[in-house]
């Protein structure tokens, strides 16, 4: 890859890192306060529950997605930014444009969901709408 080329993803990928750092922050504090402030009196036990759960499961996978983002960095560093870590093929620009931190090619990351989807006994409901 284009050393200009690396330098902008290397760019977008900081920006993200940042973003998400003070999201995974701010929502950890969230929680707290939702847990501090208990059931106690207008608001329903499980409604507490459901939204401590809520901001937990937010916070972990922006913690993952920092994660990716932040082993996306590393490659840059290594030079090996834009290769599938799996197959060793290059990562289609047009998916790195779209997704920044992306470790795999689309092949490869098929191969993973259908995996997991499996893991799991069927599909998902976590992506998304709710
Ligand atoms: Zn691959």
């Amino acid at each position: 890859m284009r050393k200009r080329d690396l330098d902008r993803f290397r760019k977008v990928l900081e920006e993200r890192r940042a973003a998400l750092e003070e999201r995974t922050e701010r929502a950890a504090g969230e929680g707290r306060e939702t847990v501090t402030q208990g059931g106690e009196d207008y608001v329903d036990d499980a409604v507490t529950q459901y939204a401590r759960e809520f901001l937990l499961s937010l916070s972990d996978l922006e913690r993952k997605q920092l994660q990716l983002v932040e082993d996306a960095l590393e490659r840059i560093d290594d030079g090996t930014y834009g290769e599938c870590i799996t197959c060793g093929e290059n990562v289609s620009e047009v998916r790195l444009k779209a997704v920044p931190w992306a470790a795999t090619c689309v092949k490869c990351q098929e191969i993973a969901e259908r995996g997991n989807s499996m893991m799991l006994g069927g599909p998902s409901h976590a992506d998304g709408d709710e």
